[in-house]
């Protein structure tokens, strides 16, 4: 009989990523009492190789999957994001292992050719927001007068990959959130989340919801950037924290003494539309950070957030709290970090063309670390295609399968 040694963590994270309850993957196998969770809780165990393949089948992972020792290791308490009261968590179990998967995933590429160095510097949490914000734009190399153009090109220049997560998971299918979440515009509802991956963990990792809304984009990635500046300690993310990684998106964004200048004498929601399209901010955002930097009074503040969620947008039906002024003004920012490097390591533009290079991810895993990436400028000149946010891929294992043996 010959055996294979089988990594405890991998059967979990391919579990996990599957979203299978330990349960359902012993009834598949005919497996009794509590051989699934003794598997993943030991470091390696040896599997007969044929078992191993029922095991591989029934997870739709490459059997190499599971014997290749892990790297990158993210526990849900290594989530920076805080988490609505009604996460469970098996869904920040989930949230951490993809995380780690898409950490593996950088480190192969990493091995290939290396990743951007992080230049994104980790700051001390009680650090004045305002430098922080300005030190992370020195490191970008932009200066405090200018708006950040795209600013998810530049935390990826930065060394920080961003994955977009489809509302529909190519993986596992299901639909992730509820349309409903998807209203909130500043009280977090996890729209995001950044960890560190890597050998060391010390790579920063961003993934946030693919959204049709360019402001709430933008406005993540800033808020997402700065938990990782200030935030880098292992704890969960306080309510403090969290609106301390605001305060620093829309500093970021819009640095508050340089935007004094331009700030009309009497705000109104229109009135401050050209200011919100040259910094590429939200009003709901810009006006809670004019009153935090007392650049508007609490009076006005409140008056112009009244206004902004009770009044509706004639063009959309919404109230302008959800499409305000100039919110078809641009395209939501794209990643473009994870396909160029999939281009560069391995000369492919998409996760089907990946299979050829027998790597131990699924196709349909792959369309996830790759979802709602902008493709290689090389390519072509025509304007990027939508990402598609619905819709899932039904991959057809065996055939998956034999190509692999192919
Ligand atoms: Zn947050």
């Amino acid at each position: 009989m010959t055996t294979v040694d089988v990594y405890g963590s991998r059967v979990r994270q391919a579990r996990v990523l599957r979203r299978k309850t330990s349960k359902a993957v012993m009834a598949e196998l005919g497996w009794k009492g509590a051989r699934q969770t003794r598997l993943e809780q030991a470091q390696t165990t040896a599997l007969d190789v044929a078992e191993l393949e029922r095991l591989a089948q029934a997870l739709r992972f490459p059997t190499e999957f599971f014997t290749t020792a892990p790297v990158s290791r993210v526990d849900a308490g290594d989530l920076l994001f805080r988490a609505p009261r009604a996460t469970t968590a098996g869904e920040k179990e989930y949230l951490a292992q993809f995380a780690a998967a898409v950490g593996d995933f950088l480190v192969a590429m990493d091995s290939r050719a290396a990743l951007p160095p992080v230049k994104l510097p980790v700051l001390d949490a009680g650090t004045s927001i305002a430098i922080a914000a300005e030190l992370v734009r020195e490191r970008m190399g932009i200066e405090l007068e200018a708006p950040i153009s795209y600013l998810t090109y530049e935390a990826e220049r930065c060394g920080v990959p961003v994955v977009t997560r489809l509302r529909r998971s190519k993986s596992t299918g299901a639909l992730s959130w509820d349309p409903v979440d998807d209203d909130t515009t500043l009280s977090e509802k996890h729209l995001g989340y950044a960890t560190r991956v890597g050998e060391y963990g010390d790579r920063p990792l961003m993934v946030i919801r693919a959204s049709g809304s360019w402001e709430r984009t933008r406005w993540t990635v800033a808020h997402e950037l700065g938990h990782l500046v200030l935030h880098a300690g292992r704890s969960e993310v306080t309510e403090d924290q969290e609106l301390q990684a605001s305060q620093f998106a829309s500093e970021l964004l819009a640095p508050a003494k340089v935007i004094a200048a331009e700030v009309p004498k009497v705000p109104s929601l229109l009135n401050l539309v050209p200011l919100k399209l040259k910094w590429g901010i939200s009003i709901g955002a810009l006006i809670r950070h004019l009153a935090a930097s007392g650049l508007i009074d609490e009076q006005r503040f409140e008056m112009l957030r009244r206004q902004l969620y009770t009044r509706v947008n004639p063009d959309t039906g919404h109230t302008w709290g959800k499409t305000e002024p100039g919110w078809d003004a641009r395209e939501p920012e794209r990643p473009r970090l994870i396909s160029r490097w999939v281009e560069r390591c391995y000369g492919a533009n998409s996760a089907a063309m990946l299979t050829s290079h027998q790597l131990m991810w699924p196709q349909d895993v792959l369309e996830d670390f790759l979802a709602g990436q902008r493709p290689a400028p090389s390519r072509s000149t025509a304007p990027d295609p939508a990402p598609a946010y619905e819709g899932a891929t039904v991959i057809a294992f065996d055939q998956f399968r034999q190509r692999r043996r192919a």
